[in-house]
């Protein structure tokens, strides 16, 4: 059906006979066509894709007519699919479906066996987490239209707005200049709310002396981007100057370290360690990153606990963090696309401290 199917078409045969993929995520990735109901049947040799009447014709449209199936007899085609086909391994997202849907497909589908181990969530994340060049423009658009709206934000900060105030502004700006829909909800947290990892903007108003967290991004063309800058308003102390030189240096440490081949362990570690030499080790408690895409965190987690090896073409945030509680905290975030040789920082924004 295209580049992507027949990508897993092609490595299913250690899997099972067949995958039928229901999430709206790996749905979208394989077949670029974005929809709230469907499912996609593809085999050792062929892919089709199952949606209801709302979509029909621009599933042909975007598909191939020959492709586009009615959903409302999915069961009763699957099951002429099998039999005409000799499938009988069928592998389901373990990761997706809930216990209902997968009882209703052992019901609805008797002849085959359900392969729900981890093996085609692990092969989906694989491919996925592995961009092509189109996706990793997708993902630049995106960021070029955060980025515009941290050059706009800067501009717009002064003491007595709020966090929600904040927020609403990225979030509309990105709205206004091309953003299809938000990466995620908005965090802007300033002064003690900024030691909130993903704290939610409140009615606290920004003061002199804050530090102000914030973490968004945009979706467009049905990939996200991810960044998080913090900045201070009016002045800053030492200490804060100190953490936030820690944060910087650790971020810088990870994605010097990152390159395709290299443990997402060991580039945890790289950010990890400088913010322990540092003394700080106690307040960070998150993973260093994450991938990017489809969806605002997938595969591969670049965490203390992961066991992947990051590989060319991955896209992944790098994004330590400092956060003392009831006092203050600060998180760097850019998005890297790993190469052969290192990575490429996809996120074109200034990182060094910006006082406001
Ligand atoms: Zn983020
Ligand atoms: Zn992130």
């Amino acid at each position: 059906m295209n580049a992507f199917t027949d990508k897993l078409s092609a490595a299913l045969c250690d899997t099972a006979d067949a995958a039928l993929i229901f999430s709206p995520e790996n749905r979208f990735y394989y077949t670029g066509f974005p929809a709230s109901d469907g499912a996609l049947l593809v085999t050792g040799k062929d892919a089709l894709f199952f949606t209801d009447s709302r979509y029909t014709e621009a599933a042909e449209r975007k598909l191939g007519k020959a492709y586009v199936r009615d959903s409302a007899k999915l069961y009763e085609a699957l099951n002429a699919i099998f039999a005409e086909n000799g499938i009988e391994t069928v592998a389901v997202e373990n990761d997706r479906l809930t216990l209902a849907q997968f009882a209703r497909l052992q019901e609805k589908l008797p002849a085959v066996r359900f392969v729900s181990d981890a093996s085609l969530t692990d092969l989906t994340n694989a491919q996925r987490g592995v961009k092509t060049a189109e996706e990793v423009e997708k993902i630049s658009a995106a960021q070029r239209i955060a980025e515009a709206a941290f050059d706009h934000i800067l501009g717009f900060i002064k003491p007595g707005l709020t966090e929600r105030e904040i927020a609403l502004e990225l979030e509309y700006y990105m709205l206004r200049h091309g953003a299809d829909g938000l990466s995620f909800e908005t965090i802007a947290v300033s002064g003690v709310n900024s030691s909130l990892p993903h704290g939610v903007p409140s009615d606290k108003k920004v003061e002199p002396g804050d530090f102000i967290t914030m973490d968004y991004g945009a979706l467009k063309d049905g990939y996200h981007s991810d960044m998080t800058r913090t900045v201070a308003l009016g002045h800053v102390t030492d200490e804060q100057k100190r953490v936030y030189d820690t944060v910087l240096r650790a971020q810088l440490a990870s994605l010097e370290k990152m390159c395709a081949g290299v443990s997402c362990f060991d580039a945890d570690k790289a950010a990890r360690d400088v913010i322990k030499d540092a003394g700080y080790g106690d307040y960070f408690g998150h993973g260093t990153g994450h991938g990017v895409g489809v969806e605002i965190h997938e595969f591969p987690r670049v965490s203390p606990l992961s066991k992947d090896i990051l590989k060319a073409g991955n896209v992944v945030t790098a994004e330590p963090g400092i956060y003392l509680p009831a006092r203050f905290g600060v998180r760097i975030e850019d998005m890297a696309l790993i190469t052969e040789t290192g990575c490429v920082n996809l996120t074109r924004c200034p990182k060094e401290l910006i006082v406001l």
